[in-house]
């Protein structure tokens, strides 16, 4: 089936592009390489703008080219030793650092987030707070980074297992998370040892300075954590590719995602790639239908639907189809559409040109394959909205699992509703997709749940919540086309960037080994 291209539109936009602040008074980002803040030596100046108002630049900046990138692995290579025998507890001290210091300037990040990714500011500060979560658990693994002992065959043998870094790991990441999937990554990467070349999405580089900028006051040596500001296209593959990489981890879309996964196999390096999600939610008959109207609404049209968690499949049961659907059009008509910044707004824009164009071309689809418009499915433009990206939150039903709409990620605030009548036709359309990142069912039935986590084709399933969301303690990931490679966060996290070696230690030095293996 065809997918759409997604372009970032919001890069590069031209130097002297009209604003409220033009390039000249918006801070001018840097790339962070070997602990220094430098330009980008790519000849296109970049400009990150305002997604609910396009006319306002939130920073300009230089892009890096592949000799930037270069340089950042050189620098990650030089300090990998350096950090590799700093204690581990030490390290997670350091992460302990960034904890306190992202606490002190959440209020001022948060806005800054809702500035350049265009979530609600409510928003921006639950991610904030995650991310904090996600550093105090991987902060406490500085302690925890040990192997195992094991009985040995053979006498006065010592048998045991270390954790190691593994050196050099490239860390790339999407927009729609600019804070908590950063902290994902990067701080199990360096609480085992590693150094780190990060490349965060293009259209969130002022946010992604300020990570840096956390990560350097906590008191991360130079050279051991690098900015890359460029576009993937450019700087991307050599991140996979330089020979000194040990591990890549990305998250974002499946095409790009396969990619690396496909250069990161033939180099026989680690590779997780967490990708898209199409996840359903089922209503089962006896579901408090209160409950899981929150669940839906925030599933579905929370963060604009740019999660990768987003509800984008609604599955309702045939004796409640009528009622739950006249619940959800009339609470999701109370949505108020508009800038993140603004207290009344309860859904943000989309993030850029390119994801705008993306929902407004599957409504089209939808409607042109079939699936009928219940709401929504127009571009938002009356006052200063003309200026930004808002789409209105937007539901189709009578979908059928034949249609893109029920099989593509589309990433934006558009939910797809069919109907079924018993158990097995919930399996059916729930698992008859290609993703398989996450999934929920509402119901008060304990076999049907059950039943729903056994035969559910995904890497995480809620019951009585909605389909979004992650803890620290637990691995997070998809299955099918959503994810391969490790799961990430928890323990997983941190032994995706380590690995174990087995020492046979013989203290004696007199065992006749009888050992023929
Ligand atoms: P994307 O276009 O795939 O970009 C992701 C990252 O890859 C960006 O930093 C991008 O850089 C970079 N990139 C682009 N081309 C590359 C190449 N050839 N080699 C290496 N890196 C390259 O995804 P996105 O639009 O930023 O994010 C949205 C997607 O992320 C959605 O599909 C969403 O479901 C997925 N996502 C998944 C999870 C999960 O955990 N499963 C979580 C969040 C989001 P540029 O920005 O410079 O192009």
């Amino acid at each position: 089936m065809p997918t759409l291209t997604k372009t970032k539109t919001k890069s590069p936009a031209l130097k002297g592009s009209p604003g409220r602040s033009g390039p000249g008074a918006a801070p001018k980002l840097q790339q962070f390489i070997g602990g220094r803040w430098v330009d980008g030596s790519g000849d296109r100046e970049l400009v990150s703008t305002n997604p609910a108002d396009t006319r306002e630049v939130v920073a300009t900046f230089k892009s890096a080219n592949q000799a930037d990138a270069v340089k950042a692995i050189d620098a990650a290579a030089a300090s990998a030793p350096g950090w590799r025998d700093t204690p581990a507890p030490q390290r997670g001290r350091v992460i302990a650092r960034a904890v306190e210091i992202a606490r002190r300037r959440l209020p001022e990040l948060a806005r800054l987030m809702t500035r350049e990714q265009g979530k609600i500011l409510p928003e921006a500060v639950g991610e904030l707070e995650k991310g904090i979560n996600l550093l105090e658990w991987n902060s406490g693994e500085g302690y925890r980074f040990m192997g195992e002992t094991a009985p040995s065959d053979l006498p006065r043998n010592l048998l045991y297992t270390v954790r190691q870094p593994l050196g050099v790991v490239s860390v790339i990441t999407p927009w729609n998370f600019p804070w908590a999937i950063p902290c994902w990554k990067i701080a199990p990467a360096l609480v085992a040892g590693n150094a780190v070349v990060f490349k965060p999405a293009s259209n969130v580089p002022a946010f992604s300075v300020e990570i840096c900028r956390i990560w350097e006051e906590a008191g991360v040596p130079p050279g051991v954590l690098n900015l890359v500001l460029g576009s993937g296209s450019s700087v991307g593959n050599l991140l996979v590719e330089d020979p000194r990489i040990r591990a890549v981890s990305f998250t974002g879309s499946n095409s790009i995602g396969k990619g690396v996964h496909t250069i990161a196999g033939r180099r026989g390096i680690k590779a997780t790639c967490e990708m898209g999600g199409k996840n359903p939610c089922a209503i089962w008959e006896d579901a408090d239908l209160g409950l899981a109207l929150g669940g839906v609404l925030r599933g579905a049209f929370g963060s604009t639907g740019q999660r990768c968690t987003a509800t984008s499949r609604l599955l309702i049961h045939d004796r409640v189809y009528d009622k739950f659907m006249d619940m959800l059009v009339a609470e999701t008509k109370k949505i108020r559409v508009g800038p993140g910044l603004d207290p009344k707004s309860t859904m943000g824009p989309a993030v850029d040109q390119g994801q705008f164009d993306t929902d407004l071309e599957y409504i089209e689809i939808a409607k042109k394959e079939g699936a009928r418009l219940v709401l929504g499915g127009r571009r938002l433009e009356s006052g200063d909205l003309k200026h930004g990206f808002f789409v209105e939150p937007t539901i189709f039903d009578q979908v059928k699992p034949s249609m893109r709409i029920w099989q593509e990620e589309v990433f934006g605030p558009v939910l797809a509703v069919a109907r079924f009548k018993t158990f097995d036709e919930m399996m059916k359309l729930a698992n008859d997709c290609p993703f398989g990142l996450t999934s929920a069912i509402y119901t008060q039935e304990l076999t049907v749940s059950m039943r729903f986590v056994e035969a559910m084709e995904a890497g995480m399933v809620h019951v009585n919540s909605p389909t979004i969301g992650g803890e620290p303690a637990v691995p997070f990931g998809g299955a099918k086309g959503s994810g391969v490679g490790d799961r990430e966060m928890a323990k997983e996290g941190v032994r995706f960037f380590s690995e174990s070696k087995t020492v046979f230690l013989d203290y004696t030095g007199q065992t006749r080994s009888s050992n023929i293996y």
